[in-house]
């Protein structure tokens, strides 16, 4: 067989890597440049690719096509392949038939490494040989040319999953669905969400479904009574009893989970938390490893990281949230006052989502990015000090100028970095940087 892959990004790649392993003779094409660490590994394994264009009358010849994530399905070179007729398949369609063990996959707009990460660490405290893959480090097709694992811990994006044909997970996680990518999705939310139920697809009653009981566009988009997989509905707003407790059922073992045993701040990583409990229970790991394990998980740079306090004031590093949601959630993280550093590139925002809670939580609005008109007028009628700049040094002595000891500080941008900044991380770790500089003062 002849497989040609679309894209030399860490997905494209993986999927060759994999295809030259089971003996598959590959070629990949990526119409941009391949990046330096990808292309040693194709020339390592001696993996034929081009760059900076595609073939059509090699990529033709094709029996498969692998399509990388990021191609949408409007790309010219997939149209063309359409109208030849030459099957077309995503990455995780093309691994999933190579793993033997079983699948944890988690989908949402928000939070997904997160919880992702802490499923992985309850199952590897459990002594589990476990993978983490998909959207973040090692594709799925890379890890499975690893080994094999107990159990792979997916994060999958509604890219990832559009398309996919016989991946079957055991467990499914979907955290939240709210309004993020619609730019791939013409606008349409309910394309999206269905993009993300995708994983439901092949799922069996011996299967189980971890979900937002509270989300209304799950809720608008997901029919219960047609789906297979055992159902696990979490309610987000209701995770603590007045003792401070959470009662989980799984498996029909019941324990409690306290809220000092979740270190990490906010409703939402409580939420988090609790969908991977139940997925970890699920997968048999013992309510005693769980409570053992669950203080020990820190969280990751970048989501409500805490950075510094340089005059007594709180610093949190949020640089990960691009969208209002996450933000939202950021913001309910805190009772006390907040100056929030918000913006950048806009992703076609709903602000309004924010006017309550910036009227009950926050002090003053910092907008940091070149272009800050969108947020100055969605917020400008609020009785909020805004002031702008498109230099975090700048930013960081508005907001450090503005607060009082023990308040907050947070950057949440609910924007893309790509004005000021080359993505997340390097917002994130400038930003800690300075917070940290000026916290040794
Ligand atoms: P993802 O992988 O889906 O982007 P992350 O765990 O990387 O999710 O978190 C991205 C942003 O979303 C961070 O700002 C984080 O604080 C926020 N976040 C995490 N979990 C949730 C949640 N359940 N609901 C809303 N926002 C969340």
């Amino acid at each position: 067989m002849q497989l040609v892959i679309l894209g030399g990004g860490e997905s494209g790649t993986g999927a060759a890597l994999l295809a030259k392993q089971k003996g598959i003779e590959v070629f990949v094409s990526d119409i941009g440049i391949i990046k330096g660490d990808y292309k040693h590994l194709l020339k390592t394994y001696a993996i034929p690719f081009e760059e900076g264009h595609h073939t059509i009358e090699k990529i033709k010849r094709a029996d498969k096509v692998v399509k990388s994530p990021g191609i949408p399905d409007e790309a010219a070179i997939i149209q063309q392949l359409h109208a030849c007729r030459i099957p077309i398949i995503d990455e995780i369609t093309f691994a999933a038939p190579y793993a033997k063990g079983s699948i944890i996959a988690i989908t949402g707009s928000n939070g997904k490494s997160t919880t992702a990460h802490l499923i992985y660490h309850l199952l590897h405290t459990a002594g589990y040989h476990v993978a983490l893959a998909g959207n973040m480090g090692y594709s799925f097709a890379k890890c499975l040319t690893k080994g094999s694992y107990d159990y792979y811990v997916l994060e999958l994006s509604s890219f990832q999953l559009e398309s996919v044909k016989n991946f079957k997970p055991n467990i499914a996680c979907l955290l939240n669905i709210t309004p993020d990518h619609l730019n791939r999705y013409n606008y349409s939310i309910e394309t999206y969400a269905k993009a993300k139920l995708n994983i439901l697809r092949n799922m069996t009653p011996l299967d189980h479904f971890i979900y937002n009981k509270a989300d209304p566009i799950i809720a608008a988009y997901l029919q219960p009574e047609n789906i297979l997989p055992k159902l696990h509905p979490i309610d987000p707003c209701s995770i603590w009893n007045n003792d401070g407790l959470c009662q989980c059922n799984v498996h029909g073992t019941s324990f409690s989970i306290g809220r000092e045993q979740i270190a990490l701040p906010g409703r939402h990583n409580a939420y988090n938390a609790m969908v991977a409990i139940t997925a970890a229970a699920l997968a048999g790991v013992a309510p005693r490893t769980i409570s053992a394990a669950l203080p020990k998980f820190h969280g990751l740079s970048h989501r409500l990281e805490w950075c510094g306090a340089p005059q007594g004031i709180n610093c949190y590093n949020d640089s990960k949230s691009t969208n209002v949601a996450s933000t939202r959630a950021a913001l309910l993280s805190f009772n006390q006052p907040i100056i929030w550093i918000a913006g950048g590139v806009d992703k076609g925002n709903d602000y309004s989502l924010l006017l309550p809670i910036l009227q009950e939580r926050v002090k003053a609005i910092i907008c940091l990015g070149k272009d800050n008109r969108t947020i100055i007028k969605a917020f400008g009628l609020i009785e909020l000090p805004i002031q702008e700049t498109d230099n975090l040094d700048k930013a960081i002595h508005m907001a450090l100028s503005i607060a009082s000891p023990r308040e907050i500080i947070l950057l949440s941008p609910a924007c893309a970095s790509f004005d000021l900044f080359k993505n997340f991380e390097d917002r994130g770790n400038q930003f800690k940087k300075k917070i940290n500089k000026l916290t040794q003062q």
